[in-house]
C-alpha cells in the first residue's frame, strides 16, 4: 500500500510517499522561512503564493525520488486543517485534482494527527499511548487508546510552546523562527533567573505560557531601565528550563495516571534538544513506558507524517469526497469507525 501525502498548512510545501504506513519512500519539503524572515513571522498571502508556485515541483520531485508514478498510488492524504486557510486550500485542491484525475481515494488528515504519527515512521505504536504535542500553534497532551482515537486530556490556555519560543526570541532580537536559536543559546547559559512555572490547578494537564513570556519581557525591560543587560544565554536558559520543567512534569504525571505503554513526542518544538534530553532522562527511570522521539526532520512540518495518518485511514476504509475543503479551525476528534 502506497500513500501520497501533501502538506501545505503553514510555511512548508511538502509531498511524501509512504509505504504501508511506516516506510518513507520519498519526503520532500520546500521551506519558505527565508521569505518570511524579514517580516518576523509567516505572512499568509506570501505563504499561499509560494505553495502555488511550489506544489507541482515538489510533487514531481517526490515522485522522481521514489521512482514511481501516480498509477502506483493507492491513496492521497492531504492536510485538511488546522492552519492558514489560503495555504490549506492549495494542498487540498492539488490533492482533489490528483484524486479526480487518477481516480485515487482522497483522505483528509488532521495536521496534529500527522505530527503524532510522525512517530510511527520511527517505531510501531503500542496502545494505550500518550503524545506530548508541542508545536507553533499547539501544546497538548493527547491520549490514544487505538488508531484514530485522539483524546485531548490537556491543552494550552493561551500561547503554544513554539509561539512562546518565537516571541521570546523576538525580544532577544533573534530571527524567525526563534525556537532553534533559543535552544542553542540555552546550552551556553545557566538557568539563574527565577521565572514562573504555570502548574495551574492540581491534577490539571492544561498549560499556560503567556505569564512566562511576559515575565521574560519584564525582566529584560527592568534590567534596561537600570542600565543593565542580562546575558541572553542566561535568559534563554532560564526560559527554557521553565518550559521544560512544566512539559516534562505533566507528561510524566499523565503517563502514570493513564498507564500508557508509550509516550510520543510530537511537533516542531520536539526538535528542542533540552526537551528531548530531559524526557529521555525522566523515562529512562520508568521501565514499563517506552519513549519515542522522531528525528528532527520529522518533528517540523512534513508530508510523510500526513501520509502515515492517511495509511491508517485507508486501511479502515475511511474516505473523503471531492467536497473536502480546507478547515482552518478543524478539531482533533475521537472516532471509532
Ligand atoms: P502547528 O503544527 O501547531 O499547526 P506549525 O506547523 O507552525 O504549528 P511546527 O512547524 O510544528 O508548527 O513547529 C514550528 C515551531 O517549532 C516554531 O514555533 C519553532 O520556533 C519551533 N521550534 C523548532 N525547532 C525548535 C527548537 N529546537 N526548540 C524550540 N522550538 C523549536
Ligand atoms: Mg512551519
Ligand atoms: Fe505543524
Amino acid at each position: 500500500q502506497l500513500i501520497l501525502g501533501i502538506e501545505t498548512s503553514c510555511d512548508e510545501t511538502a509531498v511524501a510517499l509512504v509505504r504501508n504506513g511506516r516506510e518513507i519512500i520519498a519526503n520532500v519539503v520546500a521551506s519558505q522561512i527565508e521569505s518570511h524572515k524579514r517580516f518576523g513571522g509567516v505572512v499568509p498571502e506570501i505563504a499561499s503564493r509560494h505553495h502555488v508556485e511550489q506544489v507541482t515541483l515538489v510533487l514531481e520531485e517526490a515522485l522522481k525520488q521514489a521512482g514511481t508514478a501516480m498509477e502506483e498510488i493507492d491513496g492521497i492524504a492531504v492536510t485538511e486543517g488546522p492552519g492558514l486557510v489560503g495555504a490549506l486550500l492549495i494542498g487540498v485542491n492539488a490533492a482533489k485534482a490528483l484524486a479526480f484525475a487518477h481516480d485515487i481515494p482522497l483522505l483528509g488528515v488532521h495536521h496534529i494527527a500527522g505530527h503524532i504519527y510522525a512517530n510511527r515512521l520511527v517505531k510501531e505504536m503500542e496502545f494505550p499511548l500518550l503524545s506530548l504535542v508541542v508545536s507553533g500553534g499547539h501544546t497538548e497532551l493527547v491520549y490514544m487508546k487505538e488508531h484514530g482515537h485522539f483524546e485531548v486530556i490537556g491543552e494550552t490556555r493561551d500561547d503554544a510552546a513554539g509561539e512562546a519560543y518565537d516571541k521570546v526570541a523576538r525580544v532577544l532580537n533573534m530571527p524567525y523562527p526563534g525556537g532553534p536559536h533559543i535552544d542553542r543559546l540555552a546550552h551556553d547559559g545557566q538557568p539563574e533567573l527565577d521565572l514562573p512555572r504555570a502548574w495551574l490547578e492540581p491534577g490539571s494537564y492544561d498549560f499556560s505560557f503567556s505569564g512566562l513570556k511576559s515575565a521574560v519581557i519584564n525582566t529584560v525591560h527592568n534590567a534596561e531601565q537600570r542600565g543593565e543587560k542580562i546575558a541572553p544565554e542566561t535568559l534563554a536558559a532560564s526560559f527554557q528550563a521553565s518550559v521544560i520543567d512544566v512539559l516534562v512534569t505533566k507528561t510524566v504525571q499523565a503517563a502514570k495516571e493513564y498507564k500508557v505503554k508509550q509516550v510520543l513526542l510530537a511537533g516542531g518544538v520536539a526538535a528542542n534538544k533540552g526537551l528531548r534530553t530531559a524526557l529521555q532522562e525522566e523515562f529512562k527511570k520508568q521501565e514499563n513506558v517506552e519513549l519515542v522521539i522522531p528525528p528532527l526532520s520529522l518533528c517540523t512540518d512534513n508530508a510523510a507524517m500526513i501520509a502515515a495518518v492517511g495509511s491508517v485511514m485507508y486501511e479502515k476504509g475511511q474516505r473523503s469526497d471531492l467536497t473536502l475543503n480546507g478547515n482552518p479551525g478543524l478539531e482533533i476528534t475521537i472516532h471509532n469507525d
